[in-house]
């Protein structure tokens, strides 16, 4: 019984659920690729991003055919023609299962559905996996059997199921018995239609690539995480989100390594390690949401009652934002960090997505939809999860009467002002004390909000909306 295995964002060999299963039965196996035009438009996928997945399969697939498993890439315009073109390939190639890996948001959920069913209707057993996540949704739930909308009680309860097991990850798929020879697939001419952007010397693909950066940071930076995190000009935090966005490695793999070098212990012990793991949690969190609270995956905000926040329309404060002319140098060498390497370190994110919600009142969906189109590790969950969170409109929520100064921020994490030096070099000649607040600069604008005043006016604003 030959077997189709599905990828999407499950770009590695190892600790694949999927493939491991499917290469245990030894009865031969087809690797599976698609690019859907439509998904690519109305996900807004980046140029970074896609060229990212494009080297991974240009990695992968070599490697598969070293097990005798051939890699097809295929096209495919519309999401509705997504299930009969994977019939088709499965018929060709002989294959009478198809495995894949779960993906939870509502769009890719109801694809699964309808693959799923196209596939049994022609007599395949079709079989779904876990890998995205350690724990899958639906599985951890409060006492009155719902789902978690606080993180700290969520981290509890995962902590719990998860501790007590021994988290073991799957080693590669075995070499499968020899078939006819293996063609390469074209995989350059299935992306040739889209914008590409190539930043492979700051992100280089693969997953041997992604295990390197995890050892690196657990023999360098793991044990001072919670100190050095949150400072934008150090290389504090793993810059494992890419690989994890496309599966290079899984957060199996990132939580068994870093348990391993504390002991296999998490409540003593290195506190970067308790810190760091709480974020594989965060993130495990907003993957649990989309399927618990699915409206978030159709625009909507989680607390239904902030949908009455009277969002500003002023394009030209939007646009200043996007190209980091806003005047507020944190703000503005953050975003241009965006545009330079695809990336943006998480506190920054959190202090322009608050400049862009709470201070410039713009609709943090279209903060979300700019992101995705930037962000080489765009991930649906963990974008609306931390727009929401920024917005004080998602689960866990910043209270909206908490908002970041960003200028306090950046006298916080910033405090030489090196990394404002490094993306706005127009301010390099100021002072460690000017350069947050810099005074009239030839070429640099004023800031074009007043700090003080619109956070008044929005949290008078969010206090009209009345609770949830
Ligand atoms: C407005 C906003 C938008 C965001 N958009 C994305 C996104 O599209 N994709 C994405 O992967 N992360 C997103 N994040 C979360 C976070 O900023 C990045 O995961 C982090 O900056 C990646 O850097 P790192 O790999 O060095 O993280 P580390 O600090 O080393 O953390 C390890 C891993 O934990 C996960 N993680 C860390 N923080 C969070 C978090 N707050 N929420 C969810 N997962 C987290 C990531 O997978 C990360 O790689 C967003 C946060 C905010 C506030």
């Amino acid at each position: 019984m030959k077997t189709l295995v599905w990828l999407r964002h499950d770009l590695r060999l190892e600790d694949n659920p999927a493939l491991y299963r499917a290469g245990e039965l030894a009865e031969g196996v087809v690797a599976v690729y698609q690019l859907c035009t439509e998904y690519i438009e109305r996900h807004t996928i980046a140029p970074a991003r896609l060229d990212f997945i494009r080297r991974h399969l240009q990695i992968l697939a070599p490697q598969l055919a070293k097990r005798n498993i051939p890699l097809v890439v295929a096209r495919v315009d519309h999401a509705a023609d997504i299930p009969q073109q994977l019939l088709q390939i499965a018929q060709q190639h002989a294959c009478t299962q198809l495995f894949f890996n779960a993906e939870y948001p509502f769009d890719e959920l109801q694809r699964d559905r309808a693959v799923a069913e196209v596939c049994r209707e022609q007599g395949m057993i079709v079989k779904r996996f876990h890998d995205r996540v350690i724990v899958p949704p639906g599985m951890l739930r409060n006492g009155q059997g719902e789902p978690y909308k606080v993180f700290t009680a969520f981290k509890k309860k995962w902590l719990q199921t998860v501790m007590p097991l021994r988290l073991h990850p799957l080693s590669a798929p075995l070499k499968q018995p020899a078939g006819d020879a293996i063609e390469s697939p074209d995989i350059d001419a299935v992306f040739k239609p889209f914008p590409q952007r190539d930043l492979h010397q700051q992100w280089p693909a693969g997953e041997v690539e992604a295990r390197r950066r995890l050892q690196r940071f657990i023999e360098q930076d793991l044990h001072d995480y919670q100190t050095e995190r949150d400072f934008p000009a150090q290389e504090g935090t793993s810059t494992l989100s890419p690989y994890l966005a496309v599966g290079a490695i899984s957060p199996r793999q990132c939580a068994a390594a870093v348990l391993a070098a504390n002991n296999g212990e998490w409540d003593t012990g290195s506190d970067g390690v308790r810190c760091w793991l709480g974020e594989i949690i965060w993130r495990e969190f907003y993957q649990h949401v989309v399927v618990d609270y699915p409206w978030v995956c159709k625009h909507q905000a989680l607390q239904r009652h902030t949908e009455a926040f009277p969002w500003s329309k002023d394009h030209e404060a939007f646009q200043a934002w996007c190209d980091g002319r806003t005047g507020i140098p944190l703000v503005d060498a953050a975003m241009l960090q965006l545009k330079a390497t695809g990336w943006m370190h998480n506190r920054l994110r959190m202090v322009v997505a608050m400049f862009l919600t709470k201070n410039l009142q713009i609709d943090w969906r279209l903060g979300e939809r700019y992101f995705m189109s930037q962000l080489i590790d765009g991930d649906f969950a963990a974008n609306n999860g931390g727009w929401q969170w920024s917005a004080s409109t998602g689960t866990d929520a910043a209270p909206y009467f908490r908002i970041f100064n960003p200028v306090s921020q950046s006298e916080r994490f910033d405090p030489d002002g090196e990394f404002i030096r490094t993306y706005l070099p127009i301010l390099k000649h100021l002072s460690n004390k000017q350069i947050h607040r810099p005074p009239p600069t030839q070429g640099y604008p004023l800031p074009i909000v007043d700090l003080a005043e619109s956070r008044k006016n929005t949290i008078a604003l969010f206090s009209n909306l009345g609770a949830a």
